[in-house]
């Protein structure tokens, strides 16, 4: 059995141990929950205040053009494409996650209406995060086309020739579990259908080659393991082989090509610039180059793949303790055990109490997080997310250490931690 000594002795030796540094992690707190949001690197709060202060309090409306605040989507957006395998000026960071997937269905399913008008359904995964099939919803009403739910396993045979679109979340939100990107992508495109990939939980926490895999469109998310703060602008990357085929819907004038002229008439910027709608959170982008720079931070260590050798260690690591440690608690295991299809969580299930527990985990200062199940297939879940920016092997100990704490003295059944908050 792994030892909390075996655990302090591999933190030592973990090359990417220093990055740790760059994260205000609040003393006395174990946090697994960089999946739902970002530790604060230590370095934004001055330079969001340099950019209120200076640029905004003092430079003023110069700052668009001397503080480079007109070209931050694509700045920024330059350093994501590293971490996700696309290429430069192939990626803007802008707006939300569940905007960009508004854009970029909007766009495949205008290219499928030219290629193939036959293919009327956008299939995707029934446990996908919600907001992707919102929006996919909406947009199939308003374009006379179907959304079709699958489970993960019948994936591959919906792919028919009435499908134009198959839109999935890389690493699900629920489960932790991974496709394969490239695989499936290949599957579809063998049927002529084209691929939105959502990397919400994948960009800075898997590595992702989205040019490799020949995939079509993606979105993700600056706020989880981007670590760019509450709200974060999101980003978008199109396959150059799309992106100047059509308008996407939301044609505000920072997607025109020439912005300043001020026409009447829209004429859509080449290239990712044209998915951008309209004036951008400058401070907020500025906060997300502060978040991204953490996990640019990690290439002299061997970058993503690095990371990902040390996420896989981690989440072993977890499983294995809370088999050994915590057995017969009650705990299920709903992440994959097989590391090309795990992603960088670990979720544990529980028939009984999964909210509370994760509450009493928290007044511990283990911060995970939990979801409902859906009172079929999925059950009620403890949600554990690994950023191996900062978490270390000593704290997954702990992590366990506390968890079994809590299962024996049965302190997770004290009525504080049964009432449900808002926000789960
Ligand atoms: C977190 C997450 C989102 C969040 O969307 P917002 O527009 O930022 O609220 C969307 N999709 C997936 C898969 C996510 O995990």
């Amino acid at each position: 059995m792994t030892t909390l000594q075996d655990c302090i002795a591999l933190d030592a030796k973990d090359p990417l141990r220093a990055l740790r540094d760059l994260f205000n992690i609040p003393a006395g707190t174990i946090y697994l929950d960089g999946n739902s949001l970002g530790v604060m690197p230590t370095a934004t709060p001055a330079r969001v205040a340099d950019t209120v202060a200076r640029e905004w309090g003092t430079d003023l409306i110069q700052s668009w053009n001397k503080n480079g605040w007109f070209g931050m989507p694509q700045q920024v957006g330059d350093k994501i494409a590293r971490l996700i395998g696309a290429g430069a000026k192939e990626v803007v960071a802008t707006d939300s996650t569940s905007i960009n997937l508004f854009k970029v269905l909007s766009a495949a399913m205008n290219i499928a209406a030219a290629d193939a008008p036959q293919r009327k359904q956008i299939v995707s995964e029934r446990s996908n995060f919600p907001t992707d099939l919102y929006i996919a919803e909406a947009l199939c009403q308003q374009n006379g086309m179907e959304l079709v739910l699958v489970e993960p396993e019948d994936i591959a045979a919906s792919l028919t020739a009435n499908v134009a679109i198959l839109m999935l979340t890389h690493v699900n939100y629920r489960t932790g579990a991974m496709h394969d990107m490239a695989a499936v992508t290949a599957a579809a495109h063998a049927e002529g259908i084209l691929t939105v990939w959502d990397l919400a939980h994948s960009a800075g926490a898997v590595p992702v080659n989205l040019t490799a895999a020949k995939a079509d469109f993606a979105v993700g998310c600056g706020y989880k393991y981007l670590n760019g703060g509450p709200g974060a602008p999101a980003f978008v990357w199109v396959n150059p082989l799309h992106t100047d085929r059509f308008w996407q819907p939301l044609a505000g004038w920072w997607g025109h090509a020439t912005p300043f002229e001020f026409t009447p008439d829209y004429r859509p910027a080449p290239g990712i610039t044209r998915y951008q709608c309209g004036t951008q959170p400058i401070i907020s982008l500025a906060a997300l180059d502060c978040g991204v720079d953490t996990l640019l931070a990690a290439e002299i260590h061997g970058g993503m793949a690095a990371l990902r050798t040390k996420s896989l260690a981690l989440t072993d690591l977890f499983i294995s303790l809370v088999e050994e440690r915590c057995e017969a608690r009650g705990l299920g295991l709903a992440t994959p055990r097989d590391h090309a299809q795990r992603g960088s969580q670990v979720c544990l299930t529980r028939e009984e109490g999964a909210y509370a527990i994760v509450q009493a985990l928290i007044a511990r200062g283990v911060i995970g997080d939990y979801r409902a199940g859906d009172g079929g297939r999925h059950k009620d879940i403890l949600r554990f997310g690994f950023t191996p920016l900062y978490i270390g092997f000593e704290d997954v100990w702990n992590a366990v250490e506390h968890l079994c704490q809590v299962l024996e003295s049965g302190e997770w059944q004290r009525p504080e931690f049964n009432t449900k908050h808002a926000v789960t």
